[in-house]
């Protein structure tokens, strides 16, 4: 995430340069020179740890041509020019909308379409909340929690509490908020977390105006604020200031702590003003809809430099069902940059548009990364509800019929652990290279939760493969996760096990899958560790209607 003045950038407000220069992008740069640890890498560190290999360790390996710059070179750089970086990216990736046909487990709302109707699934993964700070008919939440299109100041960084969000304030927080011109205030809402009330003194000022204040109590009401008499103009700007207390011994001093901060408005529902579709609360001007549906916002600033582009990442969604990316590569191959960029794109397979593939072979290079984590019923149960029949047969067209080049970058996860060697052997079996990501997040598929005996099955399982006919450029790797594996020391985490139980059963109850049948080893070795899995669920009997596409909110951000 790229933020500044506390909010994360988008492309939906800024431009590609503000973006590329900006304060956090100059702070990653000193801190990779500096061989200092960035957070935002954790993904990779944790997948190298594990395998030796992940996502920039491939990417590294094939770095964009003829601009290899020492570190020394780099600093002395850095400390002239503050490490802003004139030249526009040579290597992007886009990521053009969640668009997809699949839920797949590991999935969230966020990449999938079909996840964010779901209603089972997305409140596993975190619910539909987009990181955009929107109107949803009257209302928009601008927080506490960061949203893009809200600067903050003076709050701590938000953390869950008994599963709500809590972000304490400083005793001087701002929010501070583009409104779009026109929008008729009614009112401000700002909750307080039950855990840190301490009896603190507040005062709200909106816009200049001291419009509320009080001593914090209790939780079970907000405060509410009318902003009937309130001229937004352009811009809210919320101070809420406090007196700051300690909370516990060797705590910083803080001032309240917040858990929602929401804005009602008025507004007529009208055939010409559809308040169901999401808006953004500060779009850009004239602009309505997401930065990927704009062209002026494609070709004229992301795609600007597209002479000096040498390398572009395509994922989603799917990008082989999205007319959006068939819309950018005809006009990458129209204007002959194709030619020049080395193309690489995700696919699940499910799909092969010959439109699509026609133009992916103008391009001066292309590699598939073809998503498959499993083969069979491992990867139907995974990959819902695609069906392996169709998507090897894909998979067989886009080798053989097609030529293209393809590799296979599985997401190893609890429900693949087993069978990951299967998986192997159908690559080697096609000559495709595999290069394996080790899932981090969510922790209930992480594979280093696991308890210890289907750890050390599955670390023999792949030493077995290891020592016999797995291929020598896969060695490395594979030897790697099975030493991580049976060097695992994590502690059997009950808790966490019993959160894959509910969140497994709940998708297959849904789904009319099966954990039990599938995975029926991984059942009966969990009881061999005192697991017993039963058919407990969380949110499989609430409403099981998927929520219509046309509410979908990351189709308009
Ligand atoms: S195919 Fe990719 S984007 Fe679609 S649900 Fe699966 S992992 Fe997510």
């Amino acid at each position: 995430m790229v933020s500044e003045h506390g909010a994360p950038m988008s492309l939906n407000l800024h431009t590609m340069d503000e973006i590329w220069n900006s304060a956090y992008m100059r702070n990653v740069r000193r801190g990779m020179l500096k061989g200092e640890r960035i957070s935002a890498c954790e993904v990779c560190y944790e997948s190298e740890a594990a395998s030796g290999q992940s996502y920039r360790t491939h990417t590294g390996l094939e770095p964009v041509s003829g601009y290899r710059q020492t570190p020394a070179l780099m600093g002395k750089y850095g400390a002239t020019a503050g490490y802003r970086v004139e030249q526009r990216p040579r290597f992007i990736k886009l990521e053009i909308s969640n668009l997809c046909n699949l839920k797949c487990r590991m999935c969230y709302g966020a990449a999938s379409s079909q996840i964010e109707r779901d209603p089972a699934h997305s409140r596993w993964s975190g619910g539909v909340e987009p990181l955009h700070a929107i109107w949803r008919g009257q209302t928009a939440r601008l927080g506490p929690e960061p949203r893009i299109g809200v600067r903050v100041s003076g709050l701590y960084p938000h953390e869950y509490y008994d599963n709500i969000v809590r972000c304490w304030t400083d005793g001087r927080a701002i929010f501070n908020v583009p409104l779009q011109v026109g929008t008729h205030l009614d009112s401000l809402e700002i909750a307080f977390h039950h855990a840190g009330i301490k009896g603190q003194r507040y005062q709200v000022i909106v816009n200049g105006r001291p419009l509320a204040k009080g001593i914090l109590q209790n939780a079970a009401a907000p405060v509410v604020i009318d902003l009937n008499g309130i001229d937004g103009g352009r811009e809210l700007v919320v101070e809420i200031l406090s007196n700051k207390i300690i909370e516990n011994a060797g705590d910083p001093e803080r001032g309240v702590p917040l858990s929602a901060i929401v804005l009602h408005r008025h507004v007529q529902e009208t055939p010409a003003n559809d308040t169901n579709r999401p808006q953004l609360i500060s779009p850009r001007p004239g602009v309505e809809g997401p930065w990927y549906m704009d062209d002026h916002k494609v070709f004229d600033d992301v795609l600007k430099s597209v002479d000096t582009l040498e390398r572009l990442y395509i994922t989603g969604g799917e990008p082989l069902i999205n007319e959006r990316v068939a819309e950018i590569l005809e006009y990458l191959v129209d204007t002959g940059a194709a030619s020049r960029i080395h193309l690489e794109l995700s696919t699940n397979c499910t799909s092969v548009d010959a439109r699509y593939i026609e133009r992916i072979k103008k391009f001066r290079r292309v590699e598939l990364l073809l998503s498959l984590d499993a083969v069979g019923s491992t990867y139907e149960y995974i990959r819902y509800p695609a069906r392996w029949s169709v998507v090897d047969a894909n998979v067989r067209k886009l080798k053989y019929e097609h030529g293209l080049v393809c590799k296979v970058p599985p997401v190893v996860q609890v429900y693949n652990i087993l069978g990951l060697v299967d998986l192997y052997r159908y690559c080697d079996a096609m000559d495709f290279e595999v290069t394996m990501n080790i899932l981090h997040m969510p922790d209930r598929l992480a594979i280093h939760h696991l308890p210890p005996r289907v750890r050390k099955v599955a670390a023999a399982r792949l030493m077995d493969y290891h020592d016999s006919d797995c291929r020598p450029f896969s060695k490395p790797s594979v030897l790697s996760l099975a030493r991580y594996l049976d060097g695992l020391d994590t502690p059997f985490d009950r808790a966490v096990v019993h959160e894959l139980m509910l969140f497994t059963n709940d998708l297959d109850a849904t789904r009319g899958q099966s954990f039990r049948n599938t995975h029926a080893e991984l059942v009966q070795l969990l009881a061999e560790d005192g697991f017993e899995w039963t058919d407990e669920t969380r949110f499989a009997t609430g409403d099981r209607k998927m929520r219509s596409a046309r509410e979908r909110d990351y189709a308009w951000l």
